[in-house]
């Protein structure tokens, strides 16, 4: 089986890596960044539909971008919900106005988005949204009221997408609906950082007292549906552009255990061959998914797969470093949090991996249910 993208393409990663090699240098915060994207027509490119502002790029066009977005060391983006999540759900679930309102700022880079989505009793469980939308007299705006917690980029976004339960006294994933939300609400919309033992704080509380909302993509109490199809999103090429980075903090694990002698440890270099090994077969793996191959339980596969061995990687990290790694540098203040090396960051914040985007065990019962066809899990087991 050849698993190289053939020479036609050579001319579109030509393209890709000079453009990113003449931008990336120059790039300022992340914001301005994804104006520098946008500008260029780099966002968008998997929408399947251009006309936005972006450019329309093959699946396998969209692969090599993204390898050379990882390899050329860009900024992480902070417009990927905007541009993977709610664009292909307006895509395939919103109205022409929709699309013509919200697209072009996306594909732009100049709208940010956020997802609300997890409450404090709704994760996992997600049916236990309890946020409220009231549709307000004029029949045609919202009031929301709740709690999200989790949401990532909350304080760069300018928009939310919110699932909220619009049917008063409804249960579970009956008469939800998924509202876009302005952010710039002040007094009707709070963000309250959480702060994360990697001592940063990359994800949220938001508070919605009021909060107005008029556009509602699917329709009222079709919100289920249409959070479900979001998710079905979450990955696809950027799995591979995943792993181009997964490989660069390997080389450096690598490079650390040369260093500090343990990779004379029998024990420590099995572990890293495994890391190297599994990698492999994880690019195989995502290939063979992306061909079409997968089951209904590939993306299920995929997460469990990248997230241990992501998690795995981070316990390597520190474990080649030794005493090192857990201790700070020395002009380290008591009252700020102290800058963490790259080894101490992988290995503190890779302990999410196993939790965000369905957590293992939940990956573990849509496998069990969806492909193995075992007996449903009874309500309430958990
Ligand atoms: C880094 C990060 C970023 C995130 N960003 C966002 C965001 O932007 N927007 C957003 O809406 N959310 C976000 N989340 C939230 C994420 O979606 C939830 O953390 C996740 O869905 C799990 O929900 P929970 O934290 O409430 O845990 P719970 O659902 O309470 O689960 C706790 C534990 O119980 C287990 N468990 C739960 N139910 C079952 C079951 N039926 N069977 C077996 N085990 C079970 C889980 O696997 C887990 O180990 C983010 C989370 C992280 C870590």
């Amino acid at each position: 089986m050849d698993f190289d993208f053939g020479p036609e393409h050579d001319a579109f990663r030509s393209e890709a890596r000079d453009w990113l090699a003449s931008h990336v240098s120059g790039a300022a915060d992340r914001r301005t960044w994804e104006h520098t994207l946008g500008a260029a027509g780099w966002i968008g490119l998997g929408w399947g539909e251009d006309g936005y502002g972006n450019r329309r790029a093959t699946l396998t066009q969209q692969v090599v971008w993204a390898e050379e977005y990882a390899r050329s060391g860009a900024p992480a983006r902070s417009g990927h919900i905007g541009e993977n999540l709610l664009a292909p759900t307006l895509l395939a679930h919103g109205t022409d106005e929709q699309k013509a309102r919200f697209l072009p700022p996306i594909a732009a880079g100049a709208e940010l988005w956020c997802q609300g989505y997890s409450e404090p009793g709704a994760g996992s469980d997600l049916a236990g949204v309890r946020t409220a939308a009231v549709r307000e007299p004029d029949g045609r705006t919202y009031r929301v009221t709740g709690q999200k917690i989790w949401t990532s980029l909350a304080r760069e976004a300018d928009w939310c997408f919110v699932l909220a339960r619009t049917e008063p006294g409804s249960v579970r994933h009956h008469g939800l609906t998924f509202l876009l939300v302005p952010m710039d609400q002040p007094g009707r919309i709070e963000v309250r950082p959480i702060r994360q033992m990697t001592g940063t704080s990359d994800f949220n509380e938001v508070f919605f007292d009021g909060a107005h909302a008029e556009h509602v993509v699917g329709g009222e109490g079709d919100g289920w549906r249409v959070a479900m199809s979001l998710l079905g999103f979450e990955r696809g090429v950027s799995t591979l552009a995943q792993q181009i980075g997964f490989a660069e903090e390997l080389g450096a694990v690598v490079r650390a255990a040369v260093a500090s002698g343990a990779v004379h440890d029998p024990v420590v270099r099995e572990r890293l061959v495994r890391q190297w090994a599994e990698l492999r077969t994880m690019r195989w793996n995502a290939l063979r998914t992306l061909g079409g191959f997968g089951d209904a339980g590939a993306p299920s596969v995929t997460k469990l797969l990248w997230a241990g061995w992501h998690q795995r990687l981070g316990e390597l990290a520190v474990l080649v470093r030794g005493a090192a790694a857990g201790v700070g540098p020395a002009d380290w203040s008591a009252s700020a949090p102290y800058e963490l090396d790259a080894a101490q960051h992988l290995f503190l914040f890779s302990r999410a991996d196993t939790i965000y985007g369905g957590s293992d065990q939940i990956q573990r019962t849509i496998i069990a249910e969806r492909v193995l066809g075992l007996p449903r899990e009874p309500k309430g087991a958990v």
